[in-house]
């Protein structure tokens, strides 16, 4: 799923305050990128492809990993894409001109946002291969993806009005935001294989440990080798961006904020050395200090959020302070999403209190 897109550096830039601290990660492939429906290689067995995105953040990174699984020769593929045409072609291109003439014989999303299930089914099918996820993502995905979670369009809207939302316009386009994730992702396998944290699985040459991490998505699974120093990060650590964390009307009273950043907490323990493979934006070594950027990033939208708060606001009130531009309908949904999670992680420290007024609306207020 897209991150949050922020005022400055042009479309697809993502967040400006960030941005500026990109020079202190590492780069150790430069501007280079995979060309299109081609692969490049990153790491010993490890294999970077790169596919479109029909939004400002206009594409996604997957990642291919030479295996022997169930004395299958072939590949396991991280994540998907989405299940575009284009996506699809370009896929087929991989599967024709990049797999060695070899089978992908598994296939891993680390989460069930669209742009990493998409095109889980079609992939699983065409090569008899199994679904690996984490029960989080997978429950969650069957969910979405059988429409009963009943938070597409008036679910929204009500959650969203609930927080402050007036205008007409925006409620109508939400409204309209109907079957948004089974659009994306049309079918999902109807079985999976679970993997857990903590859990190492063995591919090809190598082990990959499983790190579990929540706040962007139910229990993301990020995967790290330490024989080759490698993480494929996910959407939980990207370089460029700040990954969208969003209070969603299915879990109103969820803290993702907090949770995402006790969650790249857990990234500390491996070496700075690392090389990160992050779901969008390009491989980056210094993972240390993009851990510390992505805390002080949350920590000065924090204490935006908290000045405001001396008078009581709700939601609505935060998205033009934390998103200073025009949003489309697409990026109002997360950037509604994100102000709300930010008074929440204050709510949850106390030093916010949370009122429900005379008209609906929940505000919060300094303590
Ligand atoms: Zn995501």
């Amino acid at each position: 799923m897209p991150e949050t897109q922020r005022p400055g550096r042009g479309a697809a830039a993502g967040l400006s305050p960030v941005n500026t601290l990109e020079s202190r990660l590492d780069y150790p492939f430069g501007e280079t990128l995979p060309e299109p429906g081609r692969k490049l290689e990153v790491a010993p067995g490890v294999y970077w492809i790169r596919k479109p995105l029909p939004f400002a953040l206009n594409h996604i990174n997957l990642w291919l990993l030479r295996d022997r699984f169930q004395d299958r020769e072939g590949w396991t593929a991280i994540d998907c894409g989405i299940a575009s045409d284009e996506t699809r072609a370009l896929w087929t291109s991989v599967i024709a001109e990049e797999l060695e003439g070899l089978p992908i014989v598994r296939v891993l999303c680390t989460h069930t946002h669209p742009d990493h299930l998409g095109n889980a089914a079609w992939l699983t099918e065409r090569f008899d291969a199994p679904l690996w996820m984490t029960l989080g993502e997978y429950a969650m995905g069957r969910i979405l993806q059988s429409g009963l979670a009943g938070t597409d369009g008036p679910g929204i809207v009500a959650h969203f009005v609930a927080h402050g939302l007036r205008d007409p316009s925006h409620s109508d386009k939400l409204r309209e935001r109907t079957n948004y994730f089974s659009r994306l992702v049309p079918s999902m396998p109807l079985s999976y294989r679970r993997i857990a944290d903590q859990e190492w699985i063995p591919v090809g040459a190598y082990r990959w440990q499983v790190i579990t991490g929540f706040g962007h998505s139910p229990e993301h699974a990020s995967l790290y080798s330490p024989e080759i120093q490698v993480l494929i990060s996910g959407d939980m650590l990207l370089p460029r961006i700040s990954t969208n964390v969003s209070v969603h009307a299915m879990e109103p009273e969820a803290n993702p904020v907090q949770q995402f950043l006790d969650s790249i907490d857990r990234f500390r323990g491996l070496p700075d050395t690392t090389l990160v493979l992050p779901s969008h934006g390009r491989p980056f070594r210094h993972l240390l200090e993009r851990i510390t950027q992505l805390h002080d990033h949350h920590a000065a939208r924090l204490d935006e959020v908290l000045e405001l708060c001396r008078s009581p606001s709700s939601a609505a009130d935060v998205v033009p302070i934390m998103f200073r531009r025009e949003l489309d309908t697409h990026q109002l949904f997360f950037a509604f999403g994100e102000a709300l999670a930010h008074l929440h992680a204050l709510w949850f420290r106390g030093l916010l209190e949370r009122r429900r007024d005379g008209d609906g609306v929940f505000r919060f207020r300094t303590v």
